[in-house]
C-alpha cells in the first residue's frame, strides 16, 4: 500500500464506496479507501434496500430525486445489474378522518418537487399500479386512491376497511449490495486501493489534516481526509477533536416465509398508516395486563408498520419492519436482537393484511436481524466539510443510506473539488449548527419524514 494519498476515505460502507466512485470520476487517481472489515459489510448488508423521492423537506427531496437520476442512469448502463425496479410505495389508512391531512400533506410534498398529485376517487379513473420495467417512463408524484373499492380492485389481500391508499411512485427497491459492488469494482478498475485496516489517529500539521494512522502501525500522509464510518462517524470525528452532533438508533428487521401467499409478489412497498393496538384474545390481554413487564404489548403502538416481497421467482420471503420502540445506543456488533419482534410484527402486519392472522398460531420460522440509524436530531444528513481543514465528512444518513448514496457520493465530491454545488448543499452542512436559530429549533423539525 502506497504512503501517500490524494484522499483517505474511511470505512467501505454504501456511503464511503459512493464517495470513491465520485472521486474517481471526477479525476482522482490516488484514492485509498480504509475499512477493517470487507466492504459493504456492517450497516449497508443490513437494510431494506428502499428508495423514494417522498420527503417532506425540500433539500432531502432535492436529494433524493438527484439519487434516483443518478441510479436510473447506473440502472441503465449495467443492463439493471442491481434490481433497481420502481413499484412504488403504498401507504394506506382505514381512517376516514385523515384523508384530508393526507391529501395537504402529499399536495405539500407534491409542491417541493416530487411530481404531481392525482387523486382518483373513482375506481374508473385511470391508473397504473404497476411498471415492470422501463422505469424512465414510469409515473412520477404520486397516485391516492379514495374509497375501498377503488383500493380493493387493485390491491386485494388489504384490508376491506381501507378508506385512502397513497401510492407513491419515483420509488421502489434494489440490491444494495449489488449496487456498492458496481460502484466499487469501477472505482477499484479507475485506480481506487481498498485497505484493510482500523482508523485510529489523525495528525495535524498548523491545523490541517497531515496524515491518517492505522492500527498495524502504519501511517498514510494525505492532505484530506473523509469520515464515512458510519455508526462511528463520532469516535472518528473525536479523532479530530470534534464532537459531531450524531446518534446511533438500534433498528430491526424480520424476513419470513410467506407460504400462505398473504402479501401479493408484485406488491409495492405497503406502509399501514394508522396507529393500532396488537390483535390478542381476550385471554391473552387479561394475562398481558397483569403484567408489569408485558402490559405494553396491550397498549397503542405507532402507525409505520411495512413490508413488502423479497426476492425473485419462487421466493415466498417477506420482510417487515416497525419501528415500535425506538432504542437510542452505542452501536455494538451484532447488534442485540429482540424475540418478539417477529410475533409483534406479524401481528402488525395484520391490521393491513388480515391474511397474517393465519401465522398467529403458527408464526413462520423468522430471520431476525438489524442495525443502526445513524442520524442528527433532524434527520438530515451530514456532508461537506469539518472544523478541520482538509476534514470532510459524510454519513449521518440514518434510514435512508442506501437510496442517498449516489447523490451524497456526487455531493462530497463537489465539495472535496471545489465544483458546483447543487441547490440542497448548504443543508447538508456541518456548520448549520453554528447557528443559534437552528439548533433552537430543532426539536420542531425532528419529523424528518423517516419511515
Ligand atoms: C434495519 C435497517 C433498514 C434500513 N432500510 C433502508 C432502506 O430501506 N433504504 C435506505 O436507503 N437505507 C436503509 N437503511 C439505512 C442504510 O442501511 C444506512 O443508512 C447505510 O447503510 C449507511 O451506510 P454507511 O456507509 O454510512 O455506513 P456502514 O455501512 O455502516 O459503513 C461504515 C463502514 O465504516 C467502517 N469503519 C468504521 N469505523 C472505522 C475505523 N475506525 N476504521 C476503519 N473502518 C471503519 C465500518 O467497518 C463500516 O464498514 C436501513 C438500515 C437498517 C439498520
Amino acid at each position: 500500500m502506497p504512503s501517500t494519498a490524494d484522499i483517505v476515505i474511511c470505512g467501505a460502507g454504501i456511503t464511503g464506496i459512493a464517495s470513491a466512485y465520485y472521486l474517481n470520476k471526477a479525476g482522482f487517481k490516488n484514492v485509498i479507501l480504509v475499512d477493517e472489515r470487507a466492504p459493504l459489510t456492517l450497516t449497508s448488508n443490513h437494510s431494506t434496500e428502499c428508495y423514494r423521492n417522498w420527503w417532506p423537506d425540500a433539500s432531502m427531496l432535492g436529494l433524493m430525486n438527484r439519487s434516483i437520476d443518478l441510479m436510473d442512469e447506473l440502472s441503465t448502463d449495467s443492463h439493471n445489474m442491481f434490481h433497481l425496479n420502481r413499484r412504488g410505495y403504498l401507504f394506506v389508512t382505514a381512517r376516514e378522518d385523515r384523508v384530508q391531512a393526507i391529501i395537504e400533506r402529499s399536495r405539500r410534498i407534491s409542491s417541493l418537487g416530487a411530481g404531481p398529485l392525482r387523486i382518483h376517487r373513482s375506481n374508473n379513473d385511470p391508473y397504473n399500479p404497476l411498471v415492470v420495467d422501463k422505469l424512465h417512463d414510469a409515473p412520477d408524484g404520486a397516485d391516492l386512491l379514495l374509497g375501498t373499492d377503488s383500493i380493493l380492485k387493485y390491491y386485494p389481500y388489504l384490508n376491506p376497511k381501507v378508506v385512502a391508499a397513497l401510492h407513491v411512485r419515483r420509488a421502489g427497491w434494489l440490491s444494495a449490495q449489488q449496487l456498492g459492488m458496481l460502484l466499487y469494482e469501477s472505482a477499484l478498475d479507475h485506480g481506487l486501493i481498498f485497505h484493510t485496516a482500523r482508523v485510529t489517529s489523525i495528525d495535524l500539521e498548523k491545523g490541517r489534516i497531515q496524515a491518517v494512522g492505522l492500527d498495524n502501525g502504519e501511517l498514510i500522509s494525505t492532505p484530506i481526509f473523509l469520515n464515512a464510518g458510519g455508526p462511528y462517524l463520532k469516535t472518528i470525528g473525536s479523532y479530530l477533536g470534534e464532537d459531531l452532533p450524531v446518534v446511533t438508533e438500534l433498528h430491526l428487521k424480520a424476513a419470513v416465509q410467506d407460504s400462505l401467499g398473504v402479501v401479493g409478489r408484485m406488491a409495492p412497498l405497503l406502509i399501514w398508516d394508522d396507529p393500532q393496538y396488537l390483535p390478542w384474545d381476550e385471554d391473552d390481554i387479561e394475562k398481558l395486563q397483569g403484567s408489569d413487564d408485558a402490559r405494553w404489548l396491550t397498549e397503542q403502538f405507532p402507525s409505520g408498520i411495512h413490508t413488502r416481497p423479497e426476492g425473485p421467482g419462487e421466493s415466498q420471503t417477506i420482510l417487515m419492519l416497525w419501528e415500535y420502540q425506538t432504542k437510542r445506543v452505542d452501536p455494538v456488533w451484532p447488534p442485540p436482537l429482540d424475540d418478539l419482534y417477529p410475533e409483534i410484527a406479524v401481528r402488525g402486519l395484520a391490521a393491513m393484511l388480515p391474511g397474517m392472522k393465519q401465522y398467529f398460531s403458527r408464526l413462520p420460522k423468522p430471520h431476525l436481524d438489524g442495525g443502526y440509524y445513524t442520524r442528527t436530531l433532524e434527520n438530515l444528513p451530514l456532508i461537506g466539510r469539518t472544523k478541520v481543514e482538509g476534514s470532510f465528512v459524510i454519513g449521518a444518513v440514518s434510514g435512508y443510506g442506501i437510496m442517498s448514496a449516489c447523490a451524497a457520493g456526487e455531493l462530497i465530491t463537489s465539495h472535496i473539488t471545489g465544483g458546483p454545488l447543487p441547490k440542497y448543499a448548504p443543508a447538508f452542512l456541518l456548520d448549520r449548527y453554528d447557528d443559534p436559530h437552528y439548533v433552537e429549533t430543532l426539536d420542531e423539525q425532528a419529523d424528518g419524514g423517516q419511515l
